[in-house]
């Protein structure tokens, strides 16, 4: 049946029906992207309700809490699914770390951003060679800078979706509830939003889902690059940053 790829139409559908929509229309060129934070659990569990054969893939960026494995391995488990590690190429990290430091994303927002362009923007870039369009659990609620976020665009040439970019916090825990999903450990131990293990803490009652995330900068947006590109200053300085990174990784 012929698909009608038109972001405004496929705004209007409901996350089932556009994930039903899209990997129907793209197979195995298409997958999720998720970080198995709850809301991509809802995305996971969608899609594979859908067809168990839909693709996953993580970025495992060498700095992820333990408790994101563990929760692999219940997704593993639960839907006999196959999950795709994607990992920074290794010659860019020791070219990253030895220049400045295990833990640069401490000392400036530019070279914490510098580490997540290394350790996950590029692996996803070249992992999206494989694919014509993925679906990650973005949602308007959980930040300003997410406050516009569509359900479907096209981003550098590849479809991207946001199946339950309008549901709210309420009704991700309700389906999260009813359909007995599994849930990444941390939750339960007050982190509603969870990246790498240095880069995330706590939140406390009243913050927003994000505050946990890079909770020691001032100015440096809530995202890693994934979802939100650096302009500016800050990209001109990114620029220059992984510029040298990638000359030593090259040498
Ligand atoms: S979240 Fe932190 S450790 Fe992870 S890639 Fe970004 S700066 Fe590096």
């Amino acid at each position: 049946m012929p698909v009608t790829l038109d972001p405004t139409y496929l705004e209007s559908l409901p996350a089932e029906q556009l994930l039903r929509t899209v990997i129907g229309h793209f197979g195995r060129r298409f997958a999720i992207s998720t970080s198995f934070q709850r809301d991509g659990m809802v995305i996971i569990d969608l899609a594979l309700r859908i067809d168990p054969a839909t693709r996953i893939f993580t970025l495992d960026t060498g700095r992820l809490p333990e408790e994101t494995f563990a929760v692999m391995e219940a997704v593993r488990t639960r839907y006999g699914a196959c999950i795709e590690l994607v990992y920074p190429d290794a010659a860019e990290v020791e070219a990253m770390t030895t220049l400045y430091g295990p833990n640069l994303f401490r000392s400036a927002v530019a070279q914490r951003k510098l580490c997540c362009q290394v350790r996950k923007v590029r692996p996803m870039e070249r992992k999206m060679v494989e694919f014509d369009a993925h679906a990650v659990g973005l949602r308007r609620e959980q930040s300003g800078e997410r406050a516009a976020t569509p359900k479907a665009q096209l981003v550098s040439g590849k479809w991207k979706f946001a199946p339950i970019a309008d549901w709210t916090s309420a009704q991700v825990e309700e389906y999260l509830a009813k359909h007995d999903v599994p849930r990444h450990p941390l939750e339960s131990r007050g982190y509603p939003s969870i990246g790498c293990a240095p880069c995330t803490r706590p939140v406390s009652a009243g913050e927003s889902e994000r505050a946990g995330r890079w909770w020691w900068e001032q100015d440096g947006g809530k995202e890693c690059g994934l979802h939100v590109t650096p302009e500016g200053r800050m990209k001109r300085e990114l620029d220059v940053l992984l510029d040298e990174v990638l000359a030593a990784a090259r040498r």
